[in-house]
Order: structure tokens, then sequence, then C-alpha cells
């Protein structure tokens, strides 16, 4: 099988009635989609990703009555939450209800669900019957895909269709925040600063990892390119890296190295985070040995970036 690449809604359509999987652009990242109520269908996108089954997917709706469908009862900011946010980069852990099965969610009683912000991928929802559970349309592991041929690159041969909505326009996964009875938790930064959260529903506290992981954000390893990253100060890297062919990654500043890739020469965390994953991916295929990297400003998007950053730099 080799993935075709185009904007044809229909073929998209029809491939995910059948049962079959196909990569969409949402603004965040491209995904891997199955019908969600579909347990064969969402299995082929476990196959394709090379998921364990214990990674549980986010399901994506594109109008609001379909979440009745999805999740049993809205806590208190529930709907304050979808009104201000959605569509878009938010992904709510929410009590679920029967009809979705278990391999979607990894067996819990809960489910991640949200509203995509990209104009194709809620044009497609509109004409289907049923969500769809999609997780990040990349190898398990590896740095998520914004655009097409990222998709194709890693997974063409996996998948019958890759849907092309153009480069992604957040490029970083969700924030998922999670209800847990005496309050809203994160369990991962990503597009929506948690900033903006706190001022629509107060505090929000860190989630407690779980023992078995549910969220990426607790498997140390995550967002990773072939080769090596290291985290710290770059100028330090760099001269203890001195005889490598030394990649960098950088928020603003240019540095003296075999490859540099500057996130945002203006100093803008949202820019920043448009450019991350493809420079990454970049950075990989320049022939360089090691990727040195700093830590962005721990604000807004800098802290989903430092997010990824510090799963990319972690032991495997
Ligand atoms: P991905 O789309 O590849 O970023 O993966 C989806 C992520 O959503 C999972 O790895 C989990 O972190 C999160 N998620 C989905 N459903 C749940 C849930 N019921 N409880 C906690 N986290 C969830
Ligand atoms: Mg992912």
């Amino acid at each position: 099988m080799s993935a075709r690449i185009g904007t044809d809604l229909r073929s998209a359509a029809d491939l995910l009635r059948k049962g079959e999987v196909v990569a969409i652009p949402t603004e965040t990242v491209y995904g891997l989609a199955a019908n969600a109520f579909d347990s064969a269908a969402v299995l082929k996108v476990f196959t394709a990703k090379a998921r364990p089954s214990f990674d549980p997917l986010i399901v994506h709706i594109g109008r609001p009555e379909q979440l009745d469908h999805v999740v049993k009862e809205l806590p208190e900011g529930a709907e304050r939450l979808m009104k201000t946010f959605w569509p878009g980069p938010l992904t709510l852990v929410l009590p679920k209800r029967p009809e979705i099965p278990d391999i979607v969610t990894s067996g819990l009683d809960t489910v991640g669900v949200r509203m995509p912000a990209h104009p194709l991928a809620l044009e497609l929802l509109s004409q289907l019957d049923f969500p769809l559970a999609a997780p990040s349309a990349n190898p398990f592991g590896y740095v998520s895909p914004t655009n097409a041929q990222h998709v194709a690159d890693q997974l063409g041969e996996a998948i019958p269709y890759i849907l092309d909505g153009g480069p992604c326009m957040v490029g970083v996964e969700s924030t998922i925040i999670g209800w847990e009875g005496d309050g809203w938790k994160l369990h991962r930064p990503g597009g929506v600063p948690v900033e903006e959260l706190e001022a629509v529903i107060g505090a929000v506290a860190v989630a407690q990892p779980r023992i078995l992981p549910v969220a990426p954000g607790q498997l140390e390893s995550h967002y990773a390119p072939r080769i090596p990253v290291l985290l710290g100060d770059v100028e330090q890297l760099l001269a203890e890296h001195a005889k490598e062919r030394v990649a960098v990654i950088s928020f603003r500043q240019d540095y003296d190295a075999w490859r540099t890739a500057v996130l945002s020469p203006s100093g803008d965390l949202a820019e920043a985070a448009r450019n991350f994953f493809g420079a990454l991916r970049a950075l990989e295929a320049s022939g360089a040995s090691v990727i040195l990297a700093e830590r962005l400003p721990e604000e807004g998007l800098g802290r989903a970036i430092n997010d990824r950053l510090r799963r990319a730099a972690a032991k495997r």
C-alpha cells in the first residue's frame, strides 16, 4: 500500500465509512483517524502506529450534539471551556458513554474529546455520522507530523489516504485537562496556554501520574528523533561536543554549529511552536550526529514546547 495525498474529502469520508484509517489535518498536528464507534477500525490505528494499547486516543467531534454519544456528563466549567476554546486545541477528559469502545480509551471509564479548529477536518466531520478517534499520525514515540509529507514519510506504506490541509497552524498537540471530582487537572501542556485556561476556570493543578501511563506526559521518552537530543546550556554543550557534527535547536539566537534551527528570531512563542516539530525532523535529516537544545521561556506555548523537548531528550 502506498498512501495517496490529496484534498478529496469524498475519498477520505468513504474510506472512513468503510472502516479504514485516514490521516487528517488538524490545527495542532496531523492525526491518524478512524470511526470512533468501530473497534476494528480503531485497532488499525494502533497497528499502523505500533502504538501500545495502554495509550488512549482522543475523540474528535465536529458539532456539539455529537458529545451526547461520547460523554456521560459535563462537570462544572466544561461548558464554559468548550464555549471559550472550541473549536481549538483543548482536550477534555470526561466520563465516557458506553458507545465509545474500550479500545479507544484503553479501558478507562473516561474519554478525551475535542473539536479541532481546522476547516478541512471540520468539513470532513460534517460529512460523517460518527466522531473520529485520532492520535498523532506518526510511529509511536517519534516526532509528530505537522504537514502531509511528514505523514507520508513515516506512515505512507501503512495507510491508504492522507488528507492534505497544509502546514498545521498551532504545531504542538492539544492541551489535555481532566475533571477529577475536586477540580480540573492538567494531563499535558499544549496548544491552549495554561494561563488562558486559568483565566476561565481558575487554578489548574498538574495531574498525578498514574501507574499505567495514560498520557505521553507519563511516558518519559516521546517526540524523539532517531539521533540523541541533549537539553541544557547550548554554549557549554557545544564546547563538550566540539568534535561532532552538531545541530542546535534554539528559540531566537543563532549559534556557531554544523546546523542551527532558530524557531522564532523575533521571540514569538506561537511561531516557535509552529516550527518546532518540522525543525526536529530537518535537523535529524541534516546528517548531524546530535541535536543540542535550549529551554524556552516556561510560559504560554513555551511550556508545551519545553515538555516536548524534555521528552525528546529523555533516556530511551
Ligand atoms: P496523541 O493524540 O498521540 O497525542 O495521544 C492522545 C493522548 O490523549 C493520550 O496519549 C493521552 O495522553 C490523552 N488521553 C486520551 N484519552 C484520555 C483519558 N481518558 N485519560 C487521560 N488521558 C487521555
Ligand atoms: Mg502522539
